[in-house]
């Protein structure tokens, strides 16, 4: 069975509606999937009206920011209650947060001689997909594409966008801790997202995990799509250490990019796969 945890769709800062990235996955040949947009659960109704049709399971997911050590964490939370209280708040004060950043971002160009950057970055936002989420940057560097600011995407992220420069505006995360609450509150079986890819030194990577574990996390994001090999041996062998399970995920984001649904590479095998605890999951593979 071809598993797949982490994926984005139009409900944050993905390429395809969610009804077409569950078609897309099951094409694939996923048989089990969790949608993880950014700090929504917008997607969550419309990919499991499409999974009901295909022979696809759907885990809800949901990848939230948060704040660790001055740095921004992704931390991953599947098969929760999507109406518990405590998840329902901070989803709302989140999407308010990421409103008031894209304003900011919009001010922020304008006086730098691109006006109009949340209505342009809006009209690109909803050509993908109908979503009541502000736009988020790769919507804004499209609307730079459109308007002639610059030639590509990547020279939007590279001038403006990027970390560290004008458009990057840091919004006001909750920190780790608060995160890992919210979730538990609702339930949630709970990754940390690609470990490699906040360029810390090896002891502070070791630092995150260990306070992830003491808030209450489960498990590792051990696979991320197609990092290197030696980054799944390093990440397996902490998850071994500080007695995590596993997820893995492509982080697909859109058709054509480095990432395809599906496509990882293999958890090694003697890692306790996270799914296994998602009661459904363990129903069917009683059958
Ligand atoms: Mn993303
Ligand atoms: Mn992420
Ligand atoms: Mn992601």
């Amino acid at each position: 069975m071809s598993v797949d945890l982490h994926c984005h769709s139009t409900a944050s800062d993905g390429a395809l509606a969610p009804a077409l990235v569950v078609a897309r996955a099951h094409e694939q040949g996923v048989r089990l999937l969790a949608l993880t947009d950014h700090d929504t659960l917008e997607g969550l109704d419309e990919a499991r009206a499409a999974a009901n049709a295909l022979d696809l399971q759907l885990i809800n997911g949901i990848e939230l920011s948060c704040l660790w050590g001055g740095a921004t964490i992704h931390v991953l939370g599947y098969a929760f209650d999507a109406t518990a209280p405590a998840l329902v708040q901070a989803i709302a004060d989140l999407r308010a947060g990421r409103w008031l950043r894209a304003e900011e971002i919009d001010r922020r160009l304008a006086l730098k001689g691109m006006p109009g950057a949340l209505d342009g970055a809006r009209a690109e936002q909803q050509a993908l997909g109908d979503s009541g989420n502000a736009p988020a940057r790769p919507h804004f560097a499209d609307f730079m594409v459109s308007a002639g600011h610059v030639k590509d995407r990547a020279e939007a992220f590279r001038k403006w966008l990027g970390s560290g420069k004008l458009g990057d505006v840091k919004q006001h995360w909750p920190t780790l801790e608060q995160a890992l609450g919210t979730l538990r509150e609702a339930g949630a079986w709970i990754s940390l997202a690609h470990p490699m890819q906040y360029n810390f030194t090896r002891s502070k990577r070791r630092k995150l995990i260990a306070d992830f574990c003491q808030a209450g996390g489960h498990a590792l994001e051990v696979v991320n799509g197609l990092q290197p090999a030696e980054q799944v041996g390093s990440l397996a062998i902490l998850a071994r250490e500080f007695g995590l399970m596993a997820s893995v995920g492509s982080d697909f984001h859109a058709p054509g990019t480095w990432s395809e649904l599906g496509m990882h590479r293999p958890l090694p095998d003697d890692l306790t796969p996270l799914w296994l605890r998602f009661a459904h999951v363990q129903q069917s593979a009683a059958l």
